[in-house]
């Protein structure tokens, strides 16, 4: 049996994370969602609600167990017995920023593999950051999230149509 991880700060998840969830999920045999409790970013939305909104988008899907964790990702992946993190890879910039963190994560847990999947087209573009930053502003991103994200956004942008 192969488990992954595929972990993030997901905030929120947008439909590209979801994209390549549900491709991964058909890859490997089990799929560890796992949001991130601290990242080193400022967040929209609380670890509760990151989970929360992840769980809902992936309800009906057996084989992604959503998950928070804290700490070093390689040792998430030790603690569900994850032999495989996956990523996403949009444009070059996150190759560069992907590539750096697979080798770092090769010294510290030699048998974790990484592998990228390409973003889907449709999504290229897409970035929680950018969705929080329209929607901040009014936009609509309804097209672009999971419904139960959109309507959490809509509660807490009151700007947002
Ligand atoms: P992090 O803070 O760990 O970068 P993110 O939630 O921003 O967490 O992203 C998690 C992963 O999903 C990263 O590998 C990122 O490159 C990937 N990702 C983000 N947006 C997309 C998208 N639209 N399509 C495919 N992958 C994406």
């Amino acid at each position: 049996m192969t488990i992954a991880i595929f972990p993030g700060s997901f905030d929120p998840i947008t439909l590209g994370h979801q994209d390549v969830a549900l491709r991964a999920a058909k890859v490997f045999d089990k799929v560890y969602f796992g949001v991130y409790a601290n990242p080193n970013k400022n967040v929209m939305f609380s670890l509760d609600e990151r989970v929360k909104f992840a769980k809902a988008t992936f309800k009906d899907v057996d084989n992604i167990i959503v998950t928070s964790y804290d700490g070093l990702t390689v040792d998430f992946a030790k603690e569900v017995g994850a032999s495989v993190m996956v990523r996403g890879l949009r444009v070059s910039a996150d190759f560069e920023y992907e590539f750096d963190m697979s080798m770092m994560t090769k010294k510290l847990s030699p048998d974790l593999n990484m592998i990228c999947f390409m973003a889907n087209p449709e999504y290229q573009f897409l970035s929680s950051s950018l969705l929080k930053e329209i929607a901040s502003l009014g936009g609509d991103i309804r097209p672009w999230v999971p419904d139960p994200v959109w309507k959490a956004i809509k509660k807490k942008c009151p700007k947002v149509k």
